[in-house]
């Protein structure tokens, strides 16, 4: 057998990012998981762990774009490759109207949801080049094709995050690496029950469907690229 296939995965504390990190985890792959929240790494850590999987932890604020570099650096030495890029951090920020979103507001949203998942790519680029098939996952959302009240900030960041990672898909076209868009849609974790507090989470999908859709994406056998994919239900 080979070696384990290696991938990044952010957000990986909670929600989504979390439960991709488990659901690569037990597909045999080497997760890289990068989150704030040290202590809920460690938790993925002993759930990898306890499923005979091997997970190394980058407790990081994506805001730290110099320290997302000290990563690409610190895997290149490493491994000298990646595998794989699930880009599942985000912020939804808070739901206010635009001419009322402080500048502080805008600048926060952007940073974790955009310039980070670029500072990501820059860094990144070289190891995903470097595997015989690199494959990147960016999550956006369903707000960039229907915008609606009060979701500026969030809105404004997605659409941004869209706009580059199609340009970086094109980019790679003629290089073996794959670049994809996922839109889980509605999903049961923090950040849909702070947007809809008066919902019943118990009426949403789990993270782990969604995670079990976005796996494909990140195998060498993903021919698609520079697509948006929304999550379908199994059928
Ligand atoms: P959660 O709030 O549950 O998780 C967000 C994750 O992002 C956490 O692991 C958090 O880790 C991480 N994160 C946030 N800020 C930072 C930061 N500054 N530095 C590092 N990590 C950070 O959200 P979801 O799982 O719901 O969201 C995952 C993705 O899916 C997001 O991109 C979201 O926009 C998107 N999405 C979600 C939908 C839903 O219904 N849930 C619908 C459409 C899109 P920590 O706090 O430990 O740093």
């Amino acid at each position: 057998m080979g070696e384990a296939r290696l991938a990044l995965v952010t957000g990986a504390s909670r929600g989504i990012g979390r439960a991709l990190a488990l659901a690569l985890a037990a597909a045999g792959v080497r997760v890289i998981a990068v989150a704030r929240a040290q202590r809920a790494l460690e938790e993925l850590d002993d759930a990898i762990r306890a499923a005979g999987g091997e997970a190394t932890l980058v407790p990081l604020d994506l805001k730290d774009g110099d320290g997302i570099d000290r990563l690409g650096a610190t895997i290149y030495e490493r491994w000298g490759r990646l595998d794989a890029l699930a880009a599942c951090a985000g912020v939804l920020g808070p739901l206010t109207p635009a001419h009322q979103a402080t500048p502080g507001v805008m600048h926060e949203v952007i940073a974790v949801n955009l310039l980070s998942n670029h500072r990501l790519i820059r860094a990144m680029h070289p190891l995903l080049r470097a595997a015989p098939d690199g494959r990147a996952v960016f999550v956006s959302s369903g707000i960039v094709a229907r915008p609606r009240a009060y979701w500026g900030p969030y809105a404004a960041s997605k659409a941004g995050l869209e706009a580059l990672v199609k340009c970086y898909a094109a980019e790679v076209a003629i290089t073996p690496i794959r670049v994809n868009l996922f839109n889980p849609g509605a999903t049961r974790t923090a950040m849909r029950a702070k947007a809809y507090p008066g919902e019943d989470p118990m009426s949403l999908k789990t993270p782990e469907e969604v995670a079990a859709r976005i796996v494909p994406l990140l195998s060498p056998d993903c021919r698609r690229n520079g697509e948006l994919i929304e999550y379908e239900a199994a059928p």
